[in-house]
């Protein structure tokens, strides 16, 4: 686990990667936070005032930190940020779901996404710019990798959902954010240290407190950071995006990774003995290719030999990608064969796909993790 020392250096770079730029707070845990205001010559509690501001209160500018002297204030502006993304394009789908497009200040920019469904506010946030796995089906793999994003990247994504969520601006249902899924752009495990302190960010009471079990880690399944997950002590959801039921078909859909499906469902059960916390097996049916009888049966036995449950996704169609959508039917079909090798099987509703055709990407089945 990374000192508050490490964790304050890695803000610092985060900002800009110089020790003149500006620290990005939103990816400062409390105890870097506190060790930063010390060096600093101020007192240590300041820490604690200017996380409850940040994390717990939503403040956007240092100004609203009344709590705080003028001078400190002051101090604070010259030498930190709060948010550094800016709201590029929002869009909203017919079912609720909101889409933002937050650009950085190195003009990257990513996709979040606020998921309403009855009490539950679920933010699907963003890894990486771009993604170097490149799944065959996937739109996020299109344009190749980019760059991480940071601690803070993430954590603002949580923020400015949740801000969304508390704005009551029209379209807006009252509520609070419940649920975080790191299902937006990127492999999260390949972004192990930032996402990993984020997330710490988001679950810890002194931050956003949402609880370790509303919140979702999907990973194409490196088998070696789900290993170092699991000694975490972290109870956050894993799911594995499987998507193939033999390794042949897996490495036609994502050449990248040439685990065998073995490995990947050892790492899970490690996984599930380490937390207790049952593994999702992610399937995404893709007409034709992976959602065939024979399919159905292979996937059943691997399924067997792990706890696990599986979320079943018919594919949203990626303009330019060689795949199709199956139909309602084929996907309940593939279910009842599932559950009739004795698998807990859901077909999971697609969220805002009017507004996800574009990326292809951040249409969740987020609502049931
Ligand atoms: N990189 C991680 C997390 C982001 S993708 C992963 O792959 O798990 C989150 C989920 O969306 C994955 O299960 C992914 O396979 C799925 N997905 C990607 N593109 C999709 C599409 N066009 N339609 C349906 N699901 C898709
Ligand atoms: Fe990357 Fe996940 Fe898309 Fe594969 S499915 S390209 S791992 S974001």
């Amino acid at each position: 686990m990374p000192n508050a020392a490490d964790n304050a250096t890695e803000c610092r770079a985060a900002a800009g990667g110089n020790s003149a730029a500006l620290l990005h707070l939103l990816g400062c845990d409390l105890p870097a936070l506190r060790q930063w205001v010390e060096q600093h010559g101020h007192q240590r509690y300041r820490a604690d005032q200017i996380a409850e501001w940040l994390f717990a209160r939503g403040a956007d500018t240092f100004a609203a930190m009344t709590n705080l002297s003028k001078a400190l204030r002051a101090w604070l502006d010259e030498h930190a940020i709060i948010y550094r993304s800016h709201v590029a394009r929002e869009s909203q789908a017919g079912d609720g779901t909101r889409k933002l497009l937050l650009s950085w200040p190195d003009d990257t920019s990513v996709e979040t996404v606020w998921i309403p469904d009855g009490r539950r506010n679920t933010a699907c946030v963003s890894s990486q710019v771009g993604c170097p796995v490149g799944c065959r089906f996937c739109a996020s793999g299109l344009g190749g990798f980019q760059r991480n994003l940071t601690a803070g990247e993430i954590v603002e994504q949580a923020l400015r959902v949740r801000r969304l969520i508390e704005s009551g601006e029209p379209g807006s249902t009252a509520g609070r954010l419940t649920n975080v899924v790191m299902m937006g752009m990127g492999e999260p495990l390949a972004n192990y240290a930032a996402v990993i302190a984020a997330i710490r960010i988001i679950n810890a009471p002194w931050g956003l407190g949402i609880g370790a079990r509303k919140i979702t880690l999907s990973t194409v399944g490196l088998p070696k950071q789900i290993r170092r997950l699991a000694q975490e002590d972290l109870q956050i959801n894993l799911a594995l995006s499987l998507h193939a039921s033999n390794d042949e078909l897996r490495r036609t859909l994502i050449p990248w990774d040439k685990t065998p499906i073995a490995e990947l469902l050892g790492a899970c059960a490690e996984y599930f003995a380490g937390t207790g916390r049952e593994v999702t097996l992610e399937y995404v049916l893709l007409a034709g290719v992976n959602d065939q009888p024979q399919h159905a049966r292979e996937l059943g036995h691997l399924a067997r030999r792990l706890r696990c449950n599986v979320n079943l996704l018919r594919y949203n169609v990626v303009p330019g990608l060689p795949y199709d959508r199956p139909s309602s039917d084929a996907a309940f079909d593939f279910q009842r064969r599932l559950r009739a090798e004795g698998i807990n099987a859901h077909v999971r509703s697609s969220r805002g796909r009017d507004i996800d055709a574009a990326c292809g990407q951040l249409r969740r089945a987020a609502e049931h993790q």
